[in-house]
């Protein structure tokens, strides 16, 4: 199928329209474009949910912080418009910059407390910026179903906080990591890193891997899995671990003693200038 690709309002609204009154029930995944396969395992799971699936498309600059890569983030719409078609996607919506944010535009999504940890912290606004942009898709296209990945599991808790609280009628799905054959979590900054680093690149799986093994079979505390976790990082190559947390897998709060009931260990650092981020289960 050849995906259809629309990037102004009215057409969207058109499209949906069209699909509502054939009483089809519409799926989302939201991205940020160079596609790869973390996110066609979204699409197929909005496919399961829905009768037709919209992916959009949208380096969304209110996510990104003054200092970051906004400028280099990997544009490849072409390519990403041959694997949306391979992948049957009805709808492709990728509109620019000035549409969703007009010179006059004010208001911003937040969702306190939540969005204050972990990623937080080293990329203020950074959640602010993902709120609102989704709030503004959510508005467009009132999808019934939403697909997000637990890649950025910070990111999903933070939508279905401020879902919930808005009542936004949307259902989410998440869907698990999708890796690369050496652990690493497949992502769009990946196409960063150099040769070398690529290679050190899946250490942070391993070692999140190794600190969950030792948080589930030590009681005790957890900040000493968590420090020798942070130096084998530092030990294999990363330049810099901005954290390693362990918390509440629901409500992300930060935990100090391995967990009794389900948990997450969830982690960023840096690999030269690239900034990676995973997360597992404990
Ligand atoms: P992005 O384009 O990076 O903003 O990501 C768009 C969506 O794809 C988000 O919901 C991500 O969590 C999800 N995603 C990114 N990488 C992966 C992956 N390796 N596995 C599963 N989902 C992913």
């Amino acid at each position: 199928m050849q995906t259809a690709l629309t990037s102004t309002v009215s057409d969207l609204r058109a499209r949906v329209a069209a699909w509502r009154a054939e009483g089809k029930r519409i799926g989302l995944v939201p991205t940020m474009g160079a596609l790869h396969a973390g996110h066609l395992s979204l699409v197929e799971a909005a496919r399961a949910h829905a009768d037709v699936v919209t992916v959009s498309i949208f380096v969304n600059p209110r996510q990104f912080g003054p200092n970051e890569d906004l400028a280099r983030y990997p544009r490849t719409l072409a390519r990403d418009m041959e694997l949306l078609s391979q992948a049957n996607v009805e709808l492709c919506y990728a509109p620019p910059v000035e549409d969703v944010y007009p010179a006059d535009f004010a208001t911003e999504v937040h969702v306190p407390g939540i969005s204050a940890l972990y990623c937080g912290q080293f990329r203020p606004g950074h959640f602010a910026g993902v709120a609102t942009v989704l709030t503004k898709l959510f508005l467009r296209i009132a999808p019934e179903v939403a697909v997000f990945g637990e890649k950025d599991y910070q990111q999903l808790a933070v939508i279905r906080t401020f879902v919930r609280d808005l009542e936004i009628p949307v259902e989410l799905i998440g869907v698990p990591t999708l890796r690369e054959a050496d652990g690493l979590a497949m992502s769009s900054r990946n196409a960063y890193l150099s040769a070398p680093e690529r290679a050190r690149a899946a250490l942070l799986y391993a070692t999140l891997q190794a600190a969950a093994a030792h948080l589930r079979a030590h009681t005790g505390q957890a900040q000493a899995a968590l420090d020798r976790a942070t130096q084998d990082l530092l030990a294999g190559g990363f330049g810099k671990v901005d954290y390693i947390a362990l918390c509440d897998a629901r409500t992300l709060a930060p935990l100090t003693a391995p967990p009794t009931a389900p948990a997450r260990l969830l982690a960023a650092a840096w690999l030269g200038t690239t900034r990676l981020i995973d997360n597992i289960s404990v």
